[in-house]
């Protein structure tokens, strides 16, 4: 049996997003310490840490001193090359392993794993240069998503394909880098299932999530999901087995489309807590966040008990387009929580911070949820008349 780590001891968080700022404050909150490494500095999770240590993931001479002063090693950002892994691994355990980082951080791998395993995926095609696009979309119909192989999150580097005008634009791309072409499915609707697994192959999830997107980025979230049961028991049953095929120790989220046909596929993996999860924070006995750090401390994990319906709506950095949101109309809405990242910089499309709604209905929820986050647009100014 592993020892665990006990609270007082470091834990390293590669990565410095929002992500590693809620298990920071988490970690915090049981009493551990926080180290993260990561090229940027006041970085949402530097801020809340204990150590900030900025330095660009290939320095591994950096990576080993990091992995030094730490007990275990998480992350929160999956584009962490595997070289860097490897070489903390030496000195720290690294959970989940770079083997679960690198199935996970690349498409073509990832879908190729899930389809060995048996688990149900949308058709792909590998596509490294025009004469590939060309055969692919032949061989799984023209209507089709074009994805970046690697490096791709929210969106970026995807091509939505339905004509072979858009396919022939697309060339010259394919010919830069590697890609992977999907079959497009035509869901009824999107959900995920974010699950733990202990040091001990303890299991445990948090029930599917129903996810709307706005331009390829997740929108809200609401659990329960109130999707027919047998739905919601597949959905598990395949989440729990492919973090047992990855062996994780740690947590991982397994996103799906249900097609209006209701199969349920695979859509994407992420080996850390997920956006969709955030609503765990304030609606359940033991949050995404506090779950990763049990596990991978090797500690029981906690009861994933949900208290009330809840939903989660982002806030996205065009929300400041107009100046600072009002967040005092906000903090009116007693039952809608207000989490922010701590970024600086404001961009169309960055996820700045969320809110989370508690309700007595699912339904309620997201009502709640929606009208808070329509409260935080301030009018636009109207500019004086000159005459
Ligand atoms: P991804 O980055 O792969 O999670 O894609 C972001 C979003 O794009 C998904 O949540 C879907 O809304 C949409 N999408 C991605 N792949 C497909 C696909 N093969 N068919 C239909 N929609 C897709």
């Amino acid at each position: 049996m592993n020892r665990p780590i006990l609270p007082g001891a470091m834990i390293g968080v590669l990565g410095s997003g929002q992500l590693g700022r809620m298990f920071a404050l988490a970690a915090r909150r049981m009493g551990y310490r926080v180290h993260t490494l990561s090229p940027d500095s006041d970085t949402p999770t530097g801020q809340v840490a204990d150590v900030e240590i900025t330095a660009p993931y290939d320095d591994l001479d950096a990576v080993r001193r990091f992995a030094s002063q730490v007990q275990v090693l998480t992350f929160e950002f999956e584009n962490v090359p595997a070289e860097t892994t490897a070489a903390a691994a030496e000195i720290v355990p690294v959970r989940p392993s770079g083997e679960v980082l690198y199935v996970t951080q690349h498409r073509l791998r990832e879908k190729t794993f899930l389809r060995q395993h048996g688990f149900p995926t949308t058709d792909f095609r590998a596509v490294r240069c025009a004469a590939d696009l060309r055969t692919a979309l032949t061989e799984i119909g023209p209507s089709a998503v074009l994805k970046t192989a690697g490096y791709g999150y929210d969106g970026k580097g995807q091509h939505r394909i339905s004509t072979a005008e858009e396919a022939r634009r697309l060339e010259s791309v394919v010919e830069r880098q590697e890609h992977i072409l999907e079959a497009f499915v035509d869901f009824a609707c999107e959900l995920s299932v974010v699950a733990a697994r202990g040091t001990e192959g303890a299991f445990c999830h948090w029930g599917p999530i129903l996810n709307t997107h706005s331009r390829h980025i997740l929108d809200t979230s609401v659990c329960p999901a109130m999707l027919p049961p047998s739905v919601e028991q597949e959905a598990i049953a395949i989440a729990r087995a492919i973090l047992e095929a990855l062996d994780v120790v740690g947590v991982l989220c397994v996103e799906f489309f249900l097609s209006t046909s209701g199969k349920l596929l695979v859509n994407e993996l992420a080996p850390r807590p997920h956006n969709s999860g955030h609503l765990t924070i304030d609606a359940c006995v033991t949050s995404q966040f506090e779950q990763q750090l049990r596990a991978v401390c090797g500690l029981p994990l906690g009861a994933v008990t949900q208290l009330r319906p809840a939903a989660m709506a982002n806030l996205l950095g065009d929300l400041w387009r107009d100046g600072e949101p009002d967040w005092p109309a906000v903090c009116r809405f007693p039952d809608v929580k207000l989490h922010l990242y701590g970024k600086v910089e404001a961009r169309p499309g960055r996820k700045m911070g969320h809110l989370t709604a508690l309700a007595d209905t699912a339904d309620e929820a997201v009502r709640r949820v929606t009208q808070a986050r329509a409260a935080l647009r301030r009018p636009p100014v109207s500019q004086p008349l000159v005459v």
